[in-house]
């Protein structure tokens, strides 16, 4: 498919970890993992926790049926799973996403050109959508973005477990953006550190930005994307566009 150039794009989404937010997702996932089931030590063994928390993600991803959302099927398979209920796990999530996921800050940094993309962006008013994977709620998102020393009020829509249908690397994850930003496929741009969950964008008719300063190289082969480059890259882009 023959993609329009870049004076065309009028959404510009943009991936969280790794790519706004210098974050090593390999490296964070198993101390999330490991203080998340710390916290459910008395009802279920760690081990055990955390197949049941990849289980019920992994359902998640797969569900392709929009009139569930990823809350939903997330915590329809974790009940199911591990016999636990809403009224036991709802108050020690509450309290890990209050008080001790801000504790692993540590793990995250801005990147000191994510600022400088939003704002050549905004200068084109585009509208911003951040597009991190929706498979955490909304407030662990909000978190970790306020660890990229930005904030949900600079983009016109945050995806989240509890607003969204679907998520990476699907294509409906991209339509579903899409619809609700008002704006088609065709006048979107995508950027993303992740070879597959970012650049699958292209599915669905979105042009793709591999952002490679964190690149994370899901296959052997060469990555395909419209564009390459760092932060820096992307904002020159933005800013000799036309519009
Ligand atoms: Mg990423």
């Amino acid at each position: 498919m023959s993609k329009l150039g870049p004076n065309s794009y009028r959404s510009l989404l943009l991936d969280l970890d790794g790519t706004l937010l210098v974050l090593d997702m390999e490296k964070f996932i198993p101390a999330y993992i490991e203080a998340l089931s710390s916290k459910f030590i008395d009802m279920i063994s760690q081990n055990n926790f955390s197949q049941h928390l990849f289980g019920a993600t992994n359902a998640m991803v797969q569900n392709l049926d929009p009139e569930k959302n990823n809350e939903t099927v997330f915590y329809k398979e974790f009940y199911r799973r591990t016999g636990l209920s809403y009224k036991q796990i709802k108050p020690i999530l509450d309290e890990f996403y209050q008080y001790d996921f801000p504790a692993l800050s540590f793990w995250g940094s801005e990147h000191p050109r994510s600022q400088a993309v939003i704002e050549a962006a905004q200068k084109k008013k585009m509208n911003l959508v951040l597009a991190t994977n929706p498979i955490f709620p909304s407030k662990a998102i909000l978190e970790r973005l306020s660890w990229s020393g930005l904030s949900a009020d600079q983009f016109q829509l945050v995806t989240t477990m509890e607003n969204m249908h679907f998520c990476k690397p699907n294509p409906e994850y991209y339509l579903e953006i899409s619809h609700k930003i008002n704006c088609p496929p065709e006048k979107c741009l995508m950027a993303g550190n992740d070879t597959i969950e970012d650049l699958n964008a292209s599915q669905a008719g979105m042009a793709t930005y591999l952002v490679d300063d964190f690149i994370l190289q899901r296959s052997k082969e060469e990555p395909i994307s419209d564009y390459r480059g760092n932060l820096k890259d992307l904002e020159s882009l933005i800013n000799s566009m036309e519009i």
